[in-house]
């Protein structure tokens, strides 16, 4: 289950370009319900089986011959291809169309079976079009409208198919009766099953959010970074793609708390976290607060002089804030500097040497007079990189 779950987390980081939630929850509940969707199928095989030796011990071998035919033809093979394709990562995500198609298949089969047999005048049970009905609902893996779609088509399809056949009135209303309750009590059952599922998707999401995110700015926080960090040098080094790091730091804040107090320090780190945060919007690109007044930003297939172009915008946007800072050395309003790195890496192992690199970068930009963004210069004695 876990690796499932873990799966579930790669493939909805790419659904998160899309910002699609319905979607993403779709894979959620896709993947939550992996282990029940195979075994699900892998049951209503063994059934299968099992109804196929009951026709040949209950019916004439004319009939049986046929009836065998449907199951072994269409509803087994539905099925094997069900578990198959749930084997399949990119099939995973469209598993609620396959999982109906397959289903109104069976319905529609099982319809089929009766009629077959109501034809050569040796009725089966009707109970099997129940049966199937809650296997739908309850059992397949189905959300709410998939399984609602199919259990009353195969309803229709039934009385349908016994008004076709001629079987009297009294017993047709009886049997539709009992198959629109069943199907009444289905749509109600699995709306809600569905429901509580879709809360406890949000629920792991908040959980989720309060684990990886700062709460003053809704940043990630310095923990979550490394973790996404890490992942996007092991993607850049896999694809040859360059990545570019800066570390951000506002510029004389102690004396802003000490002159302004620290809940409009507070406001102040908010507002220029959001600036930060509107220039880091990519899904590899990860912005985070890194401690303190710092942050932290990582840009993912950006180049070193397209990440300084971005820096400076962010730069100007917090100038632009205009948030008054009496107590600066550097300007009238609350500025920032950030030291920057850019490189293409060859493994993960490089983010730290990164990240130091971009802090050294940093100090020498609050030394050449802070309200700066700049690459590491030569220092004398100091190697580079
Ligand atoms: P520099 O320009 O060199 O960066 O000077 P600075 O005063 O910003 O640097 P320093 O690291 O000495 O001070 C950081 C200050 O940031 C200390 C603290 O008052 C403030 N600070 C750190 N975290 C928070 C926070 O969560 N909220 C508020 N309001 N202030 C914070
Ligand atoms: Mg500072
Ligand atoms: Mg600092």
């Amino acid at each position: 289950m876990r690796a499932h779950l873990r799966r579930y987390h790669l493939q909805a980081t790419s659904l998160l370009v899309q910002n699609d939630r319905q979607q993403h929850f779709e894979l959620y509940f896709n993947h939550r319900f992996l282990n029940r969707i195979r075994w699900a199928q892998i049951a209503a095989m063994l059934l299968v089986l099992l109804f196929a030796v009951l026709d040949v011990l209950s019916l004439p071998a004319h009939v049986w011959k046929q009836t065998l035919l449907i199951r072994f033809c269409v509803i087994l093979p539905v099925f094997a291809l069900v578990v198959a394709a749930s084997y399949v990562e990119s099939l995973q995500r469209r598993l609620q169309w396959i999982l109906s198609a397959a289903a109104l298949v069976v319905g529609l089969s099982i319809v089929g079976i009766l009629w077959v047999a109501r034809l050569e005048q040796t009725p089966l049970p009707y109970e099997g079009i129940i049966l199937v009905t809650i296997f739908f609902y309850f059992l397949i893996g189905l959300r709410y409208r998939g399984a609602m779609l199919c259990g009353w088509l195969t309803c229709a399809a039934y009385v349908a198919m016994e008004w076709h056949a001629g079987l009297d009135s009294q017993r047709l209303w009886f049997n539709a009766m009992f198959l629109v309750s069943a199907n009444v009590i289905g749509s109600i059952g699995s709306y809600f099953l569905d429901s509580a599922a879709h809360q406890g998707f949000l629920a792991e999401q908040a959980l989720r959010d309060l684990a990886e995110r700062d709460s003053l700015t809704g940043l990630f926080n310095r923990r979550a970074f490394d973790q996404r960090a890490e992942r996007a040098y092991r993607q850049a080094a896999r694809e040859h793609r360059p990545v570019a790091i800066a570390m951000i730091d506002i510029d004389s804040f102690k004396a802003y708390n000490d002159h302004y107090g620290h809940a409009v320090g507070d406001l102040a780190l908010t507002q220029v976290g959001k600036v930060i945060g509107r220039h880091v919007q990519r899904p590899l690109d990860v912005a985070a607060r890194y401690g303190g007044e710092e942050f932290v930003a990582l840009w993912f297939d950006v180049s070193e002089a397209g990440a300084l172009d971005i820096l400076e915008a962010i730069r100007r946007e917090v100038q632009a804030l205009g948030l008054p800072h009496a107590r600066s050395g550097s300007a009238a309003v609350v500025t920032l500097s950030a030291g920057l790195v850019g490189s293409t890496p060859t493994g993960p192992g490089e983010l730290k040497p990164d990240m130091h690199t971009a802090d050294r970068a940093l100090y020498q930009a609050k030394q050449n007079g802070r309200n700066k963004v700049q690459t590491l210069e030569h220092e004398p004695g100091v190697r580079a990189g």
